[in-house]
């Protein structure tokens, strides 16, 4: 059977590629086997997985840059990198992981074995988005081995040569049974999603997020939702206005603006909004020389549907730099707006484009409100060095992560927890995260079967009385 992706004239050939169903009936009788359980398998996959990497580097990376176009530094630096990083994380840590926590014990079982022992759910299913198409695929997946499940992986059609060369490499360097790639877009998506996993872990948008949670609640399947929506900024008098707009503008323009925890909209005072314009017309021009368009470290938008509706999103805004397009190059000029009204379009909709609407407002306790009027976003900005500033935001706002004085970073952060809250999402991965999230945590009381301690128990049993209720 040959299974055939097209976009914008690409067509893509995957030969030998198994049925949904078939696939998933192939991964339970490899998780069944226990194959996957023992750390010298795991770990043997996992460093199979960086080799996978390391010795394809350059076609990874080719790929990347022509599904999304972006900067071959950022497919390098924040996909390739990344997944190595995580790799190498759990090739440290593994071991630790494995080994069953000791959480204390509560005194009455203080002559027993008190332990959570992490084991793995079964069959993963593992939905990548297109924007960051090895990424996105590949670093869940990390966690998904390491905590010893069987996965199947269904890479974003919107992104072909990602999802080919994932389809090519892994059964070559994995275990074909144990870890598959099943290629297709929403017909094959949807024949997945009615299968039954042990576990679904889902990158995407929030419309398509309820549709995974819909079909994984017909068998209880938990799920990880990394979703998106519209992180804020918030900047005041306090900030440097030079840094604060590079470090917003890091974050808005990588991958031309295509990112989930991109900064979405500036909330700030009036006299700060012009000489936040200001500051970004300099850190433009800095970076890429006065001409955006000719310059390599600067990406396009992934395909036409989504160049003409970011466009659209600049019909009656107010223009402060840029807004220059052309649609047969899918490039859009990076574009400050400001005051934008909140009622405008473009601050209806996550806008996953290189434009920064700037909305005036009052003072902090406003902005506090303006974000909480709408749904939990992915990630939050505070940019201020009033600590109480800081304070005000971290305590009366709801955000996937927040960070104080730079964006889109925190990514790269994998103590904590990275994920959403509400329509941005459930769950979280990073670190030992990863392993965590595709792990059950099966709290275990072990006792002792002996006559000894038998005395303590005669309380619970019949026949009752009010002076067992306190012994
Ligand atoms: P997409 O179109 O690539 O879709 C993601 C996946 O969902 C694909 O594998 C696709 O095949 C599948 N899909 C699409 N429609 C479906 C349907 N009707 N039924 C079943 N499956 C379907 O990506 P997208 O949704 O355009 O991605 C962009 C969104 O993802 C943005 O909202 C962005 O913020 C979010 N995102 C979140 C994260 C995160 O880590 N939280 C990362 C990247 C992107």
């Amino acid at each position: 059977q040959l299974w055939c992706l097209k976009l914008q004239g690409t067509r893509i050939l995957l030969p030998n590629m198994s049925t949904p169903a078939e696939a998933v009936q192939t991964a339970r009788k490899a998780f069944a086997s226990g194959v996957t359980r023992s750390y010298d398998f795991r770990m043997k996959q996992i460093k199979a997985l960086l080799r996978m990497v390391e010795e394809n580097e350059a076609k990874l990376v080719d790929a990347i840059v022509k599904d999304v176009r972006k900067p071959k530094f950022e497919a390098v630096g924040y996909e390739i990198e990344s997944v190595k990083k995580a790799l190498k994380n759990i090739i440290s840590n593994l071991e630790n992981w494995m080994k069953p926590q000791e959480p204390g014990k509560p005194k009455a079982f203080i002559n027993d074995e008190v332990i959570i022992q992490p084991e793995p759910y079964g069959v993963v299913l593992i939905i990548g988005a297109w924007n960051y198409p090895i990424l996105l695929t590949l670093d869940p997946f990390t966690g998904a081995i390491a905590a010893g499940n069987t996965v199947i992986l269904k890479p974003s059609e919107i992104a072909p040569h990602s999802a080919k060369i994932l389809a090519d490499l892994i059964p070559k360097y994995l275990a074909p049974d144990c870890y598959q790639v099943v290629n297709g877009g929403i017909p094959e998506t949807t024949k997945l999603l009615a299968e039954r996993f042990d576990y679904i872990f889902y990158t995407g948008s929030s419309s398509v997020g309820k549709i995974v949670h819909q079909a994984a609640s017909k068998f209880l399947t938990p799920v990880t939702l990394e979703l998106g929506g519209k992180s804020p900024v918030y900047v005041d008098e306090t900030a440097d206005l030079d840094l604060t707009a590079a470090r917003i503008l890091f974050g808005r323009l990588a991958n031309a603006g295509q990112s989930c925890i991109a900064p979405d909209y500036v909330l700030c005072r009036r006299e700060i909004q012009s000489k936040l314009v200001a500051a970004c017309k300099k850190v433009i021009d800095k970076w890429y020389g006065g001409n955006v368009k000719t310059n390599p470290d600067y990406g396009r938008i992934v395909n036409e549907n989504h160049f003409r509706r970011v466009v659209k999103l600049l019909e009656g805004a107010k223009i402060a730099i840029g807004g220059a397009h052309d649609v047969s190059d899918l490039y859009i000029e990076p574009t400050i707006l400001e005051d934008v009204q909140p009622t405008h379009p473009v601050m209806q909709e996550e806008i996953f484009g290189p434009i920064l609407p700037l909305i005036t407002i009052k003072d902090a306790r406003e902005a506090v409100d303006f974000i909480n009027e709408r749904e939990k976003p992915l990630a939050l900005y505070v940019f201020s060095t009033d600590k109480q500033v800081q304070d005000l935001f971290l305590k009366n706002t709801s955000s996937g992560n927040m960070v104080v004085n730079d964006s889109f970073i925190h990514i790269s952060c994998d103590t904590f927890m990275f994920g959403g809250v509400g329509n941005s999402g459930m769950g979280g991965y990073h670190g030992k995260y990863s392993f965590d999230t595709f792990s059950h945590m099966k709290g275990t009381l072990i006792k002792k079967l002996n006559r000894l301690g038998e005395y303590a128990n005669l309380a619970r049993y019949p026949p009752f009385s009010e002076k067992k209720l306190n012994f």
